[in-house]
């Protein structure tokens, strides 16, 4: 339990990582090496030359705001048409230089399409971007944590308190009955029931998180500055809080489902 917990918190990191590496499209696409004009992130507008890739965000890569409700069916159609245009077999009697180029922009485009079509994966990049950090990622997180002795905060949703202290003592009971080689159908039953509101909650925090897509996109589009510093970071941590109790279930089934296996 205490394995699952740990890897299950996210943690804030102090400065905003949006800050430092936010780079706008014409900052970070200087002109093309090619022909001289202005390029852009993957292939030069003007000559067609594929581009060394640039340090831009995975959004900034495929030309999305960064938003949170995305138009997955145009990531998946800019994903394919990238990946051809990118092929190496394209680039096969290009120079050396662009063929690498090539390969690398197409790592980026694979990470960056990976990353973005899945909904809980593209809202944790978009928390580490505004500076919130996965605990399980961050090597800082773990080793302030180790040197200190301090607990890793624990996140059992708290309308669930009771379901998952039930699942909690069947479990230990599993554990102990498997450990003497006992094996009670009854408790398997128990416990398959049990984990049932857990995996019901667990899809119903996505529809929570969901909403908290609304307000941030709300306040992306209004393009508030200064002032909604708090109000943005209000809706950072919720979404934080979401994924917090979200993977805190999504452990504690799994556990529960490696128990039963073995
Ligand atoms: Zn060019």
């Amino acid at each position: 339990m205490a394995n699952a917990e740990s890897k299950s918190s996210l943690i804030m990191l102090g400065q905003s990582a949006s800050q430092a590496s936010s780079h706008s499209l014409e900052d970070a696409t200087p002109s093309c090496w090619s022909c001289g004009t202005m390029r852009a992130v993957h292939f030069c507008s003007s000559c067609g030359k594929v581009q060394p890739p640039v340090p831009v965000d995975y959004f900034t890569f495929f030309g999305f705001p960064r938003k949170l409700n995305l138009d997955t069916a145009a990531l998946e159609k800019e994903f394919y048409a990238l990946s051809r245009k990118l092929h190496p077999d394209v680039f096969g009697q290009a120079e050396e230089q662009e063929r690498s180029w090539s390969l690398e922009q197409s790592s980026m485009l694979n990470d960056a399409y990976r990353t973005l079509k899945d909904p809980i994966k593209r809202t944790e990049y978009l928390l580490r971007l505004e500076g919130i950090e996965l605990e399980e990622q961050s090597k800082q997180a773990t080793e302030k944590a180790r040197s200190t002795g301090e607990l890793k905060k624990q996140v059992v949703p708290p309308d669930l308190l009771e379901e998952v202290f039930e699942l909690n003592m069947h479990l230990e009971e599993l554990r102990a009955q498997k450990k003497v080689g006992e094996d009670d159908p009854a408790l398997l039953e128990e416990i398959g029931r049990a984990k049932l509101p857990l995996e019901e909650k667990h899809d119903a925090l996505l529809n929570e998180l969901k909403s908290e897509w609304n307000e941030w996109d709300e306040l992306v589009d209004a393009s508030a500055e200064a002032g909604a510093n708090g109000e943005r970071r209000k809706i950072l941590d919720k979404m934080v809080d979401v994924l917090n109790r979200r993977n805190y279930i999504r452990n504690l089934v799994r556990d529960v489902n490696e128990a039963m296996e073995n």
